[in-house]
């Protein structure tokens, strides 16, 4: 069985063709800037690449360029279009109605609808992708995967807001969560790892890249998580502030004359540890000028390991027994300082990285040592394949 995976962005396209068979992927690509000029699609298979530079004008045009891409006679890995059994798309923001991976129908495009306000540029994004693949795969079925699926688990006493219940009621303010494909793949991976039934396991895993979340996990499910109406909430993240006082949004608003489109973008893009340290949202960046010396690079760093470090014990303390504590993402995976500098002060709860297997990137890997009170494992994402998984179970 071949299944499509598609990513689609405001002007980004990411996609993987997968053999499910064999879980393996066939070719996976990247289009860049979908309507605006020097659009470009890179298909990567094995260690050959393919490049087409045409504009493109919308992501019909892009999903259009995507199918010659993979049907391409040199390039491509099917013959015929006919050969893709169903298309799985990632959506992120599905509100109360999706609580789960679902076939595409009426129902889920009204909610994904209904819930683009407070995803305005995230939602139509995907809605974009999808009508894309119905106009030119009218046949093939087409699967949505949601970021927030996985969270609605969550008791109401984790994801209210402490604001008059009425605003939850009139517009459903509250929190939804996101990243959940990651955390739902990495709680399934872990239960595997650990030899659990996924409905025993207690577990804390935290997705640490551009954008970073905290995930509680209780007997299997998501009962607390540290993004919230949307992606801004939680940690301090590349270039969104995190948690913080209301009252300082307010007050800046006031004192520049920001309206909400300026203010969101400030919170969203120029906050964050780029906004601290004035150095980069990139984390080797500063890793490099906080050892050079850059002050404010240092306590970016600092701040984000904190903040980390603050939900990783809170949620330990929610859920109870904890059986693992997994890091994944691009940080997560790969930067071993980061890892090291949450997980300090844990030693005083029984719990202690081994610095020796700690120095790995991606995989799936132990770094606590032998008689850690909590297991720590790195454990590379995967969000592609399970979206594929997912699409593969509902078709
Ligand atoms: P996204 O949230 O966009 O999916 P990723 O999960 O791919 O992001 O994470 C990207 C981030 O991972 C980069 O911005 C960088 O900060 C961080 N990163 C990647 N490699 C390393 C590394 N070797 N050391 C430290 N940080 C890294």
């Amino acid at each position: 069985m071949k299944i499509l995976v598609i990513n689609c962005g405001s002007s980004s396209l990411k996609y993987q063709l997968f053999d499910m068979d064999n879980e393996e992927v066939l070719v996976k690509g990247l289009v860049e800037r979908i309507g605006i000029d020097g659009s470009r699609l890179k298909q990567e298979k094995g260690d050959d690449e393919y490049i087409i530079e045409e504009d493109m004008k919308d992501h019909t045009e892009a999903v259009k360029h995507v199918f010659d891409a993979i049907t391409d006679k040199e390039n491509g890995v099917i013959s015929d279009l006919s050969e893709i059994d169903a298309v799985g798309h990632r959506f992120v923001h599905g509100g109360e109605k999706i609580t789960k991976s679902v076939v595409i129908d009426d129902e889920v495009k009204e909610a994904v609808k209904e819930y683009s306000k407070f995803a305005p540029l995230h939602n139509p994004a995907n809605m974009m992708g999808l009508e894309a693949c119905e106009k030119l795969l009218p046949n093939v079925k087409n699967v949505a995967v949601f970021d927030t699926a996985f969270h609605q688990s969550m008791p109401e006493e984790n994801f209210l807001y402490g604001i008059d219940y009425k605003y939850y009621e009139d517009q459903a303010v509250r929190k939804y969560g996101f990243h959940g494909t990651s955390h739902d793949f990495i709680t399934q991976k872990t239960a595997k790892v650990l030899e659990k039934d996924q409905k025993d396991l207690n577990m804390i895993s935290c997705h640490l890249g551009n954008g970073s979340s905290i995930c509680a996990v209780k007997e299997g499910k998501s009962f607390d998580t540290t993004m919230g109406l949307t992606p801004l909430e939680g940690l301090v993240m590349g270039t969104r502030s995190g948690d913080l006082d209301p009252t300082v949004v307010t007050f800046l608003m006031n004192e520049y004359g920001y309206d909400t489109k300026k203010m969101d973008n400030v919170l969203n893009k120029e906050s964050g540890v780029l906004g601290v340290s004035g150095v980069s949202s990139d984390f080797r960046d500063l890793e490099n000028a906080a050892n050079d010396g850059n002050k404010r690079a240092d306590i970016a760093l600092k701040m984000f390991a904190n903040r980390a470090k603050r939900y990783v014990a809170g949620y330990m303390a929610e859920i109870g027994k904890t059986d693992a504590i997994v890091f994944t993402g691009g940080i997560g995976e790969n930067s071993a300082t980061m890892r090291a500098d949450i997980m300090k002060g844990f030693e005083q709860f029984g719990i202690k990285i081994d610095p020796e297997k700690n120095n790995v990137r991606g995989g799936c890997h132990l770094i606590s040592t032998d008689d850690s009170k909590v297991k720590v494992f790195v454990i590379a994402t995967n969000e592609e394949l399970m979206i594929a998984r997912d699409t593969k179970k509902l078709v």
